[in-house]
């Protein structure tokens, strides 16, 4: 049995970690049923800037599992908090993404513009909806030396018929136009987990994060300083481990594995 004694927090991966698209994992309400008993204090990060906090919340509840909004850290959120300690409260921000960054950035105090003209940052998150002219005030804005924020670096993600372009694809064609390189707020930068791991009130090397990917969850949770565990229902397969240079501290099957491991330890 693996040994986390010295873990006294939780930082969590939704998709492949909690459910699969739309089917919920085993074990997932024993899991936080476990969490919640024993008092382990546990942030739910995800890299998806089109997620919102509530939505995430009413996905719960609808399984049984009551979570609040603060113990949900979208790269959105994360951005918008992130550009608090970069940029004065007010400041005016051009943004590239769908409501729930948007909300964020309103909420942490900016203003959003529709022209980017003299805007202090461009913050892009994925849009499905966005068009050349929002890419073209972009990079318009970025080239007079606004702050390129990019709140996550996935270059795809996942619909029935395949691979669409995902937020990287995005930031990448800013990147072309402009030569300037966004910052990375998500996995596998280390921001949205740092941030995480501060709100836990926790030293990151007693924080685990629990993830499916290796190359964002693991990646991320190593770089932040943070104690690791991949578990197998998501996108990393057993297989991949023995050739990758990432390697996590901990490998579950899946989450019922990892309740029984926290299980063997009283946690103070
Ligand atoms: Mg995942």
């Amino acid at each position: 049995m693996p040994d986390l004694a010295h873990i006294q927090a939780l930082v969590i991966d939704l998709d492949g970690v909690l459910w699969r698209g739309q089917t919920a994992l085993p074990g997932v309400v024993e899991f936080f049923n476990l969490l919640q008993e024993r008092k382990i204090p546990f942030v739910l990060a995800t890299n998806n800037a089109a997620a919102s906090p509530e939505k995430v919340c009413r996905r719960l509840q609808r399984m049984g599992i009551h979570v609040s909004t603060e113990e949900i850290l979208t790269s959105g959120r994360a951005s918008a908090e992130y550009l608090r300690t970069e940029l004065s409260v007010g400041s005016s921000i051009y943004a590239i993404g769908e409501e729930p960054l948007k909300t964020a950035l309103v909420q942490a105090g900016f203003s959003l513009t529709q022209d980017a003209s003299g805007v202090r940052a461009v913050v892009v998150g994925l849009d499905r909806q966005s068009t050349w002219e929002q890419l073209a005030e972009a990079a318009l804005a970025i080239q007079t030396g606004a702050l390129f924020l990019g709140t996550n670096p996935d270059v795809t993600f996942p619909i029935e018929r395949g691979q669409v372009p995902g937020n990287g694809a995005i930031l990448a064609a800013l990147e072309a136009a402009t030569g300037v390189k966004p910052r990375i707020i998500g996995k596998p930068e280390p921001h949205l987990y740092l941030q995480a791991v501060a709100y836990l009130q926790t030293e990151s090397n007693h924080a685990l994060a629990v993830g499916d990917r290796l190359e964002t969850d693991i990646l991320g949770g190593q770089r932040a300083g943070m104690m690791t565990a991949l578990i197998l229902t998501g996108v990393t397969q057993r297989h991949e481990l023995g050739s990758s240079p990432i390697q996590p501290d901990y490998v579950f099957d899946d989450l019922p594995q990892l309740t029984r491991a926290l299980m063997g330890h009283i946690l103070d």
